[in-house]
């Protein structure tokens, strides 16, 4: 075992804080990873904050963070995927059983044996719970660790291994494409990977924001036409004509308004996690066949596909650069959608401290 400098919070009240988490040595099919950049995710702030409390209550202290890219420096006798001084990437998921249906099947998050960066049982037993990515280093078994393509700037990439896979997946498993109208709501990190994805994949494509400073943002990021959602006149202009919308909002918001956008047997995927059940009227669905479903980040196998698809698309997040110093301020940034459009947290602040 080892300690490594990280930044947690020691309760739901408290401020994430300077502090050392225990690692462990890597076994044979471990790789150690220094981490140059995380990315700070709405997750990182719901689950320091106990926010989803009746669904998966925070452990404290908690270390969030699963936007990872690092170099390796250290790799296990049996590790074939990485060696020492590649760059890798780790998001939200660090096991799961290889033999479980799931896993066979590529959708470890599925998995119910499914170990997430943080907040976990630790199974090797370091430390009660496993600790994320705001943090100097991070052990992890290479299955879990991803390639990151050379060409692309890791800071921008980290936040792929989160809001990149969140938002892929569900656009891929929908097959969003050319001569589909594609909705995009709310525009923070997961919205505008979304938007550069359906641009990506040839679809129409629209978003719905609450913030009208976003708009021009909206059309350089690669939609097509934005909407305020704010405004009724907007709303009614586009009722019943999207195949797809993926919802990415973080906060209680009105799903009836969205699936009234959607044309007949189409679909509203929710990817955001807010606090709250939402109320959802059955008249929004009869009318039109329409479904609604939920997608969770996305399996190993994808989430290499989406940072290859990138690589040669050469797609990142458009992000701010912020020393961990900085990370309660981003916090506070992030509830006001006051995010253009991912934090990523220079780790070279925490290695200074
Ligand atoms: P974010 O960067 O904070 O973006 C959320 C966006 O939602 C905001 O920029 C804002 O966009 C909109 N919004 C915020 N409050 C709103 C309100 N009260 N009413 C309407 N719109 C509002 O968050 P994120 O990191 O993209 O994460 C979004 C959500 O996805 C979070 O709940 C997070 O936990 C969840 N998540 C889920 C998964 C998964 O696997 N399903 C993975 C990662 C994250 P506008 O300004 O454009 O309106
Ligand atoms: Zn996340």
């Amino acid at each position: 075992m080892y300690r490594s400098k990280a930044y947690s919070a020691a309760s739901a009240i408290s401020p994430l804080q300077s502090d050392t988490i225990p690692r462990r040595e890597p076994t044979d099919r471990d790789v150690q990873i220094d981490i140059l950049y995380c990315g700070v995710c709405h997750s990182d702030l719901h689950y320091a904050r106990d926010e989803w409390h009746s669904v998966m209550p925070t452990v404290y202290p908690c270390v969030p963070g699963h936007e990872i890219v690092g170099r390796v420096t250290r790799v296990g006798a049996a590790v074939t995927k990485l060696k020492v001084g590649d760059l890798a990437g780790v998001g939200c998921l660090v096991d799961a059983d290889p033999a479980c249906p799931h896993s066979q099947a590529g959708h470890e998050q599925f998995s119910p044996t499914q170990v997430m960066t943080y907040g976990s049982p630790d199974k090797h037993g370091t430390a009660p719970v496993t600790y994320g990515g705001y943090s100097e280093s991070i052990v992890v078994d290479e299955h879990f660790a991803l390639r990151i393509p050379a060409n692309l700037d890791p800071a921008g990439v980290a936040p792929l291994l989160c809001a990149g896979i969140t938002t892929y997946s569900p656009l891929r498993h929908w097959q969003v494409g050319p001569g589909q109208k594609v909705g995009v709501v709310g525009l923070g990190g997961l919205g505008h990977m979304a938007v550069k994805f359906a641009r990506a994949f040839g679809a129409h494509v629209v978003v719905f924001t609450t913030s009208p400073e976003k708009e021009e943002d909206a059309l350089r990021l690669g939609a097509h036409e934005v909407v305020l959602s704010t405004q009724p006149d907007e709303m009614a202009r586009h009722a019943g004509t999207f195949h797809f919308i993926l919802d990415t909002v973080s906060a209680p918001h009105d799903i009836n308004a969205y699936l009234h956008q959607l044309a007949v047997d189409g679909n509203l995927t929710l990817v955001g996690a807010p606090e709250k059940p939402f109320e959802i009227s059955s008249f929004a669905l009869l009318f039109g066949r329409k479904s609604l479903s939920g997608s969770l980040i996305g399996g190993i196998a994808e989430t290499q596909e989406m940072l290859d698809f990138c690589g040669v698309h050469n797609i990142t997040a458009d992000i701010e650069l912020i020393p961990i110093q900085k990370i309660n301020e981003a916090y506070a940034r992030l509830l006001k959608g006051d995010v253009k459009y991912r934090f990523s947290i220079d780790m070279a602040s925490l290695k200074a401290e």
